[in-house]
């Protein structure tokens, strides 16, 4: 089994080129190739001497996960699903806005966390991806996008850890990653504009802060611990009062000041103006400074087997203006890609459901899945 070279970092891929007996600096050029220009073969890498590339060809390989289907929005989003065997997929989405391009990245196939509005969580626990499984995704679609868009420079400049799975439970593939993403002769990304996203596991957040500051959003859902276990489970092992003493702790280190919390409204749930209002004292504690953070408001993506319901437009914008009066900056997340199923906790709709709980519970309601082309590989090699 030769080594598949988009699992390195700088540092591994240094080391690796040590034990073929090459220079360190060897390992450069050959990062540069793989994640720069996106080359696909050892042949193509014309300035590495032809012994080098011959040692490569034996020990060697470059592989990213292969695309099951690709899907363009209307508003120029793109969803890809690509296979990781064993009959499970995870999905990436490229969102071109303006001024930037954003790619949200899977973390692992399924999710153990099981929050009760998260299609993914729904599915259960399948398995962690690989560092290149994680990598991969970056890598194909950038230089995709760069072919598509016929366009030399980086198309991708913001990546966020908000696909499929918890990062932070995924710990030891996911650092590499972060740095290969990081890296001058990777992407380049700054830190300020890569971001992890996490339900709250706060060991992990200590060790993130540590070993690899980016941007941290934390995905919040509820002012109080009682709503909060209910809807993300994760609650009941690290509550509320200890995430927010490991936010407090991450931002010495964060490359912002502030940590993004994320909350998607659900109708009659956790959108109440109540609880807007238990929010504010939970950050702004007698009217005290608090923690340093901003709220992204993410209207609830609906899928049948949750049993939740999106809060309405004038809902969210009385919450939002709750917390906004109070001082906290607040957005609220524009829904992207709609129409090819792209959006937030929608990622899964298609993958195999591991647990059966959603098959359970629309049995119960006497619904019919029918299963998509995706799920049956109907249109694989679409891409
Ligand atoms: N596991 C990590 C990252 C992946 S989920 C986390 O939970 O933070 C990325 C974001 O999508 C999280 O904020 C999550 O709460 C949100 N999300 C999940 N399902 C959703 C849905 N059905 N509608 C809207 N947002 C959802
Ligand atoms: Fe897992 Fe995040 Fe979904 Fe919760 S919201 S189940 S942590 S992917």
């Amino acid at each position: 089994m030769t080594a598949n070279l988009l699992d390195y970092d700088l540092e591994g891929l240094a080391l690796f080129c040590e034990r073929l007996g090459e220079k360190r600096y060897r390992a450069v050029q050959l990062f540069r190739w793989i994640h720069q220009k996106g080359a696909v073969c050892f042949d193509d890498m014309t300035d590495l001497a032809k012994s080098l590339r011959e040692k490569l060809a034996t020990t060697a390989h470059l592989s990213a996960p292969s695309v099951l289907s690709q899907h363009q929005s209307s508003d120029g989003t793109i969803k890809w699903l690509f296979d990781v065997g064993g009959g499970d997929a995870v999905e990436t989405v490229f969102i071109p806005e303006d001024d930037r391009g954003t790619l949200c990245i899977s973390s692992q196939a399924g999710c153990a966390v099981g929050c009760r509005f998260c299609s993914t969580g729904h599915q259960g626990f399948s398995r962690n991806l690989s560092t290149a499984e994680i990598v991969g995704q970056l890598w194909f679609a950038e230089h995709f996008l760069r072919k598509h868009l016929k366009q030399s420079q980086r198309v991708i400049s913001n990546v966020v850890m908000m696909g499929m799975g918890e990062p932070l439970q995924n710990y030891a593939a996911l650092l590499p990653a972060l740095r290969v993403m990081l890296d001058d002769h990777g992407y380049g990304l700054s830190r300020r504009r890569l971001t992890v996203s996490t339900s709250g596991v706060v060991p992990m957040m200590d060790r993130l802060a540590l070993d690899c500051p980016v941007a941290l959003a934390v995905s919040l859902h509820a002012p109080t611990d009682s709503l909060r276990d209910h809807l993300v489970p994760l609650n009941r092992k690290y509550p509320i009062a200890e995430l927010f003493d490991a936010c407090t702790r991450y931002l010495v280190h964060a490359p912002r000041d502030f940590i993004t919390f994320e909350y998607c409204m659900l109708d009659g749930v956790n959108d109440q103006v109540e609880h807007a209002l238990e929010l504010v004292r939970l950050v702004r504690p007698q009217g005290g400074i608090g923690l340093s953070c901003k709220f992204n408001l993410i209207p609830f993506n609906p899928f049948p087997a949750s049993g939740l319901v999106r809060s309405n437009g004038a809902q969210v914008q009385l919450f939002a203006r709750t917390l906004s009066d109070a001082g906290i900056v607040t957005t609220i997340r524009k829904t992207r890609g709609d129409d090819i199923d792209a959006a937030c906790g929608q990622l899964a709709g298609d993958v195999r459901d591991r647990t059966g709980v959603d098959e359970r519970i629309l049995r119960q309601r006497r619904i019919v899945i029918h299963p998509s082309p995706e799920a049956t590989g109907a249109d694989r090699g679409q891409a």
